[in-house]
C-alpha cells in the first residue's frame, strides 16, 4: 500500500526530558493540525527533528525517543547542536528567514552556515529515501528545507514529491542577492508541485526561476529539459470548527470555572463597563511589527486623550529563536517601549499595555481571543498570520473588528478587515479609532462575510487541495516527451 511521507524540519511532537524521563506528546499548531487527516489515517510517516539534539539525549534514552515517536507514525532525524546551529540557527533563521521577509539589512552569508545547511538537508533527504517506496508521495514543508526535494529526486527519480513554502518568496531583485540563489532553485524545482500562500509569492518565484535559471516558464509551469514543475498558490487555512466550538463551550461556561485570566479580564471589564481591549498575540519576531504596534497605540493615545483608561492593549509576545541577536536585541527593545509607554501614560486606576511574554495554552487564547473587540495585526511581512484567522473563527456572535497588515498572506483573502499599512500610524490610529466606533451591524456584517470563508478554506481543505494538485502534477509531469 502505498503512503504519504510528511518532511517538515520540527516534527508534530514535543519531546522533553527530565530527571532522565522522557515525555513525548502531540504538539499543537497550524501544520501538525493541519496534515493530522492525512497523518493519523495510518497511511503515512512523518519525518522531522524531534527538538533535541545528540548531545541532549542521554544514550539510554536513545532507543526510547525513536520508539516513542514511531508510536505516533513520527520518524526521528538525529542531529548534533553543531548542525543544528550552522543548519536552524545559521543559514535557515540569519539568512532565508530575514532575506525572504525582505530584512535585507539582517541577512547575513556564512559559507560554513550554507555548507551546514547542505550536509542537514541531505540528511534529511536521505531519510526520506530510506523510508520511501515506489508510489509513495512525498511532501517537504518550508525554508529549511529547500534543497531536499532535488537531493530526493536524484535518488528516486520518478518519485511524486510536492514542497510548500509557508513563509514569503520575495521579489526577484532581494532574491537575486543570494549567493547560492542556482542552488536553491534547483533544489526546490525537485518537486512535482511548488505552492505558496498567495499568487504574488508565486509570481515572485517564477519570475526569479525565469530570470536566473532561463528555464522556459509558461503561466504558472516551468519546463525543466526532463519534466514539467507546476507552481500555484494554496493559501493554507486554520482548523475551524476547533476554535469556533472551543469559543462556543468557553461561551457556555458557569461562573467560577474560568480560568484565572478570564477572570482578571472579567474583572476589567465590570470596573470600566464602556473599555474596550484590544489584542495582539504573535511570535516575538522583527517581521511581526511589534514596535510599530505599539507606537501607533502611543500615537492613537496622544491623538484621542478621550480613550485614556478607556482602552487597554493586552500583548502576548511569544518567545521565540532567542539565540539569534536580533531577537535579543528586539526583545530588549520591546521591554522598554511597553515600560516607557505604560509610565507615561498610566493613571492610578489604569495602565495601557498589559504584556504577557510567555507562550499560552489554548484555553487561555480562547480568553484572549473571545474577550478583545478588537485585534491589531501590523505584521512588516508575514506569510500568512493565521492568528487572525483564528481570532475571527473564535468570534460566534460576529462582534469583534480585526485591524490586518497588508502584508501579511491572510489579508488577500480577508479584505472585510480593516487592511492597514504597518508603517503608517496615522492611518493605523485612525483604523483604531474607526474600530472603537464602528456600529455593530457593520461588525457583524464584514465577520460573517469573512467566517463564511474562512470556515469553506479549513487547513483540511488547504491539505487536500495540495494533495490533489500534486496528483494531477505528477500524472502530467512527462506530457511533451
Ligand atoms: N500560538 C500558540 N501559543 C501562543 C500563541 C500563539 O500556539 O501562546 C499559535 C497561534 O494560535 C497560531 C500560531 O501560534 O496558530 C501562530 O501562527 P501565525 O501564522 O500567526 O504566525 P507564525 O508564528 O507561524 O509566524
Amino acid at each position: 500500500m502505498s503512503k504519504t511521507i510528511i518532511i517538515s524540519n520540527r516534527l508534530p511532537l514535543q519531546v522533553s526530558i527530565e530527571n532522565e524521563i522522557l515525555e513525548v506528546s502531540p504538539s499543537v499548531g497550524g501544520l501538525a493540525t493541519g496534515l493530522k487527516s492525512f497523518h493519523r489515517d495510518g497511511d503515512s510517516i512523518w519525518i522531522g527533528w524531534s527538538g533535541l539534539t545528540n548531545e541532549e539525549i542521554p544514550e539510554n534514552l536513545k532507543e526510547q525517543v525513536y520508539n516513542e515517536a514511531r508510536k505516533e507514525a513520527c520518524i526521528p532525524v538525529n542531529f548534533t547542536s553543531e548542525e543544528i546551529d550552522g543548519f536552524y540557527y545559521g543559514f535557515s533563521n540569519r539568512s532565508i528567514w530575514p532575506l525572504f521577509h525582505y530584512f535585507m539589512e539582517y541577512t547575513e552569508w556564512e559559507s560554513s552556515n550554507w555548507d551546514i545547511y547542505k550536509k542537514v538537508n541531505q540528511k534529511y533527504a536521505n531519510a526520506v529515501v530510506e523510508h520511501y517506496k515506489d508510489g509513495d508521495t512525498i511532501w517537504v514543508h518550508d525554508y529549511q528545507l529547500l534543497l531536499v526535494p532535488n537531493m530526493i529526486r536524484e535518488q528516486r527519480p520518478n518519485a511524486s514529491i510536492g514542497f510548500f513554502n509557508h513563509i514569503p518568496f520575495p521579489s526577484y531583485e532581494v532574491f537575486r542577492t543570494v549567493p547560492w540563489r542556482e542552488e536553491i532553485l534547483k533544489g526546490m524545482l525537485g518537486a512535482n508541485l511548488i505552492g505558496f500562500h498567495t499568487y504574488d509569492y508565486e509570481r515572485h518565484f517564477l519570475s526569479s526561476v525565469s530570470r536566473i535559471l532561463r528555464h522556459p516558464v509558461d503561466f504558472n509551469e516551468v519546463s525543466l529539459p526532463d519534466r514539467i514543475v507546476k507552481v500555484d498558490s494554496f493559501p493554507m487555512g486554520i482548523d475551524y470548527d476547533q476554535f469556533e466550538q472551543a469559543a462556543l463551550n468557553h461561551s457556555h461556561e458557569k461562573f467560577g470555572t474560568e480560568s484565572d485570566l478570564q477572570q482578571r479580564l472579567n474583572n476589567h471589564r465590570k470596573k470600566s463597563p464602556g473599555s474596550k481591549l484590544i489584542l495582539s498575540i504573535d511570535r516575538l519576531d522583527y517581521t511581526k511589527g511589534i514596535a510599530n504596534r505599539i507606537r501607533a497605540f502611543e500615537y492613537f493615545l496622544e491623538k484621542y486623550p478621550e480613550y485614556v483608561e478607556n482602552i487597554r492593549l493586552v500583548m502576548l509576545a511569544v518567545p521565540s529563536r532567542s539565540n539569534v541577536p536580533q531577537y535579543q536585541l528586539l526583545k530588549k527593545e520591546i521591554d522598554e517601549l511597553v515600560g516607557r509607554i505604560n509610565g507615561k501614560f498610566a493613571t492610578v486606576n489604569w495602565i495601557p499595555i498589559w504584556y504577557f511574554y510567555r507562550s499560552m495554552p489554548f484555553e487561555n487564547l480562547i480568553d484572549l481571543y473571545t474577550s478583545c473587540n478588537i485585534a491589531l495585526l501590523t505584521p512588516i511581512r508575514d506569510g500568512m498570520n493565521l492568528v487572525a484567522k483564528e481570532y475571527i473563527a473564535t468570534r460566534t456572535d460576529q462582534t469583534g473588528v480585526l485591524i490586518l497588515s497588508e502584508m501579511a498572506g491572510s489579508a488577500q483573502e480577508m479584505n472585510e478587515a480593516l487592511i492597514i499599512n504597518p508603517n503608517n500610524f496615522d492611518q493605523i490610529s485612525e483604523a483604531i479609532y474607526q474600530a472603537i466606533n464602528m456600529p455593530v451591524e457593520e461588525q457583524k456584517r464584514r465577520n460573517a462575510i469573512l467566517q463564511k470563508r474562512l470556515k469553506r478554506y479549513s487547513v483540511e481543505k488547504w491539505a487536500s487541495d495540495f494533495m490533489k494538485a500534486l496528483e494531477k502534477s505528477h500524472e502530467s509531469r512527462n506530457v511533451y516527451k
